[in-house]
C-alpha cells in the first residue's frame, strides 16, 4: 500500500487515511454495485491537501471535502503528520536531484 500523493509505503497497521470509493446503479434491475477501491494517503499529504487550495474535477472536490472535513475535526490526524515530520526522513524529494523520482501525474493532487 502506498500513498497515492508521495507514493512514500505505508505499511499494515501504520497511521494513514483510507478512502474508499464504490459505484452502484440507482434506478435500474437489476441493482449492480461494484467492488470498493481503496486509496491511502499518508498523514502528511493528508493534512497538506486538505490545508491546500481546492483541486479541479467533482471526485477531486469531494475527497477534499472528506479530508478536510477529518484534519479539521480533531487534531489528530495533524498531529500523525507532525510525528512523521519530526522523524524527517519522510521529507519528498525536491525534484530535479538525487533521490525517488515523483512520475509527473503525482505532483499535485487526487488522481482516479
Ligand atoms: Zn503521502
Amino acid at each position: 500500500m502506498h500513498c497515492l500523493r508521495c507514493h512514500r509505503e505505508i505499511e499494515p497497521g501504520h497511521k494513514s487515511v483510507a478512502l474508499y470509493m464504490f459505484a452502484q446503479t440507482v434506478g435500474i434491475r437489476p441493482r449492480q454495485k461494484s467492488t470498493a477501491q481503496r486509496i491511502s494517503f499518508c498523514p502528511q499529504c493528508s493534512v497538506s491537501l486538505a490545508m491546500g487550495p481546492p483541486p479541479e474535477g467533482a471526485l477531486n472536490m469531494a475527497a477534499w471535502d472528506m479530508m478536510r472535513e477529518l484534519v479539521g475535526s480533531d487534531p489528530a490526524l495533524n498531529h500523525a503528520a507532525w510525528e512523521a515530520l519530526s522523524g524527517i526522513n519522510g521529507l519528498l524529494p525536491a525534484t530535479g536531484t538525487e533521490g525517488e523520482r515523483v512520475p509527473p501525474q503525482a505532483n499535485g493532487y487526487f488522481e482516479f
